[in-house]
């Protein structure tokens, strides 16, 4: 019988007290390797790392791990994704026709699957609602912890308006009850509506849609969407909820639209020039780039994903995406992990790593995936990092990812364990059990 009779899913064990001795542990903020390290993990977070003769493995307790010089890195968190864009439909026309129970269904794979990849974070930015981020929380479900943003915000024929062309106002997303990643609203009380409703369902923060969008049927990449008005009225509401905005934004024009108006985040920037990224890195604007989808979306077996005015969009975004992140790199702009894989594409999430490593270096990259989105989602010192007091949210691999970040792409050669909140989610190695949490076998009695 578990502790709590009416959610008997959440687990009735504390995260266990373990012990990793000889470890490397990767800090990434140095961009350097503690070694010969000594973790020291109870009740969910790090209580202890120490090196050198503080580390030694005399009067070490049962639950300590020898992990003969293997990495501890942070668990990895993707700034970009969507849960709820979910596999089992041919194309992306009839993803959003599947009914709101398979998407909940097949969205407890995606979360699975993208746990058991080492995010053990990750930042949705449209589609994702309180009940998934609270079923993963409370061990309901397998999955990353969640920052969502509900339903990104759109204006009718934007980014956000999947309707196919012939399809009426009668076809409109309506508040938050449809598999869509985002809902329409125009004009300033609209916009107000939209977004204290997504607030008001628990959106940790709110994204819109600022200008075209490769996978949407009626708007070109160069479109600008919304008016400076509506996107003020959508900062302004956000800031009274002590959260922000970030915005969908390919070129320079979106981009300048949208952090003019008081958006703090920019998603993709493929087009952006170096006059405005110097311009966004004063303001403190964070940016989330997402080149794999792009790749993945303009290859077998995915290209058929896409219909052809949207893969030509993709075309042209695809050929300007590692420019751009050299450019962000350059302006010393803060830059986040992303992916933003649709449907049957998730798998490639880790591939981000490899393509990132043609422009910057694997220090960059790794910050980049866990302290940039750490403070990104407001968790700065709790997760992203391997230090006292954060959430014990880390993997255990065989080689150094600052010495070749792809290492990060290769996690079934390289991933010997993964933990979340303390937890043993997954292992390779003989020490310890798999936390009961994540062990279907242990079914509790
Ligand atoms: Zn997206």
């Amino acid at each position: 019988m578990s502790g709590n009779t009416s959610k008997p899913w959440i687990p009735e064990t504390a995260s266990p007290e373990i012990k990793f001795y000889n470890a490397n542990v990767v800090d990434v903020e140095a961009g350097d390797i503690i070694q010969n390290a000594l973790v020291h993990i109870k009740g969910g977070r790090i209580v202890e790392v120490s090196s050198g003769d503080a580390a030694s493995p005399l009067s070490l307790p049962a639950n300590a791990v020898d992990l003969k010089g293997q990495y501890i890195c942070p668990g990895l968190i993707d700034c970009h994704v969507h849960m709820t864009a979910t596999p089992g439909s041919a194309s992306l026309k009839d993803m959003f026709f599947a009914s709101p129970n398979s998407i909940a269904y097949r969205s407890a794979f995606v979360a699975r699957e993208m746990l058991l990849r080492g995010f053990t974070t990750a930042r949705d930015t449209g589609g994702a609602d309180y009940a998934l981020r609270d079923a993963i929380a409370e061990g309901l479900i397998m999955g990353p912890r969640l920052f969502i943003a509900g339903k990104a915000l759109s204006q009718t024929g934007g980014h956000g308006d999947f309707r196919a062309i012939y399809q009426g106002p009668e076809h409109k997303c309506c508040g938050g009850h449809t598999p869509d990643l985002a809902r329409v609203c125009n004009g300033v009380p609209e916009c107000l509506e939209a977004t204290r409703d997504e607030l008001r369902q628990g959106a940790d923060f709110i994204k819109i849609m600022c200008g075209g969008g490769v996978a949407t049927p009626s708007d070109a990449l160069d479109m600008l969407q919304f008016t400076a008005e509506e996107i003020r009225a959508i900062t302004t509401t956000a800031q009274q909820s002590k959260t922000y905005v970030t915005a969908h934004a390919y070129t320079v024009e979106a981009i300048r639209h949208a952090v003019d108006n008081g958006v703090r985040g920019i998603e993709h920037a493929n087009f952006i020039n170096e006059e405005t990224a110097a311009y966004c890195t004063k303001l403190d604007v964070v940016f989330t780039p997402t080149l794999v989808t792009y790749h993945g979306m303009s290859k077998p077996p995915f290209d058929k994903f896409l219909d052809d005015f949207s893969q030509a969009k993709n075309r042209q975004v695809l050929a300007s995406g590692l420019e751009a992140l050299s450019i962000l790199q350059k302006a010393g702009a803060t830059i986040c992990y992303g992916s933003d894989l649709l449907a049957g594409l998730h798998p490639l999430q880790n591939q981000e790593f490899s393509i990132r490593s043609a422009v910057l270096s694997a220090k960059d990259i790794l910050k980049s995936a866990t302290v940039n989105a750490a403070r990104y989602v407001g968790m700065e010192g709790q997760l992203g990092c391997i230090k006292e007091g954060a959430l014990a949210d880390m993997l255990i691999l065989a080689s150094n990812p600052l010495e070749d970040i792809t290492v990060l792409d290769r996690m079934q050669e390289h991933l010997v364990a993964l933990l979340k909140d303390g937890r043993i989610v997954f292992k390779k190695s003989d020490w310890l059990c798999v936390d009961p949490l994540y062990n279907p076998c242990h079914v509790q009695a």
